[in-house]
């Protein structure tokens, strides 16, 4: 469990020389939202996809051959699920950033998700939903595996099957990569390892603002936006606060703590009218809102692995 004051926590710096880390300023230097952009063009070129269809596998080679150029090692999650869409054929993509020497098979599992299948809807490319997440989460990877030494183990999981087959979330249609993907873990021996699942989704809009969500977990969430906050960018959390229904429960219903940074108003003058519509496409998003939520990302793990350590 997390546990912990966040008054207490030591600075970047000073947490960088004690563990070992590279500084998150360095991380910001090797991020690079211009290819995080490409990355995204090229999710959505390949057009709809959805859970099970052909995009959604060219989807995972993209995942694949990005994460085996930063470095690391994808492996294959698939499984078969009854859907109301009939029987489906799924398949998550993971890779662990390892902790450095001599703490790989203790240190303590964060997990990374993105889903990357998109709604399943005629025309529907998911440039916000399910490619800007995905994409930025192949660049941090990029970024993370390149600079320095780590005492957690970051797991990057791609999920499929987010979405609802049917145009209604109605529980259990919906999730089921990130379900898939959490209940094996609970039943593994990596389980008492795992401390946080981090989930972002939605992170591409031209106007970033994530939500305060009540399902995720207070600590884990305050980690993140109160990184946002000390570095300028508090304008650009918690702006609405809601109970949000993403693949961060699937964790949660297993016992992990999680959060979701997403920003579900997505559409002119503060409406989500782009949000499951065709109108989700490139242009609503912009680079520099991948790069404001990989800061966010990476300043926000830094207290989450202070908050890991100190509760050890
Ligand atoms: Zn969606």
């Amino acid at each position: 469990m997390l546990a912990g004051c966040l008054l207490t926590l030591v600075g970047p710096a000073a947490c960088s020389n004690a563990t070992g880390q590279a500084p998150v300023e360095e991380q910001l230097q090797v991020f690079d939202s211009a290819r995080a952009w490409k990355l995204l063009e090229n999710l959505v070129a390949i057009g709809p996809r959805p859970a099970g269809s052909p995009g959604a596998e060219q989807a995972r080679v993209l995942i694949e051959n990005q994460l085996s150029a930063s470095g690391l090692h994808p492996e294959r999650e698939a499984f078969e699920v009854d859907t109301p869409a009939g029987r489906l054929a799924m398949c998550n993509v993971y890779a662990d950033l390892t902790a450095s020497e001599g703490a790989e098979d203790k240190a303590p599992i964060v997990l990374l998700v993105s889903h990357y299948d998109t709604k399943r809807m005629e025309g529907f490319v998911g440039a916000n939903d399910g490619g800007s997440s995905t994409a930025v989460l192949l660049e941090l990877a990029r970024t993370m595996a390149k600079l320095g030494g780590r005492r957690t183990t970051y797991r990057f999981v791609f999920v499929d099957g987010e979405e609802a087959t049917r145009e209604f979330w109605q529980d259990p249609d919906n999730c089921y990569g990130s379900r898939h993907h959490a209940q094996g873990l609970a039943a593994s021996e990596l389980r008492a390892r795992v401390k946080a699942a981090v989930v972002i989704d939605m992170i591409g809009d031209k106007d970033l603002g994530l939500i305060e969500d009540f399902n995720s977990s207070p600590n884990l969430l305050a980690c993140f936006f109160d990184a946002a906050r000390a570095h300028g960018l508090g304008k650009h959390v918690a702006v609405l606060k809601e109970a949000v229904a993403d693949d961060h429960l699937s964790f949660k219903n297993v016992g992990i703590a999680s959060c979701v940074l997403i920003d579900l108003r997505y559409g002119p003058n503060g409406t989500n009218a782009w949000w499951h519509t065709t109108e989700d496409t490139l242009d609503k998003c912009a680079p520099e809102s991948l790069r404001m939520a990989a800061e966010i990302t990476l300043r926000g793990l830094r207290k989450v692995d202070d908050l890991i350590h100190k509760s050890k």
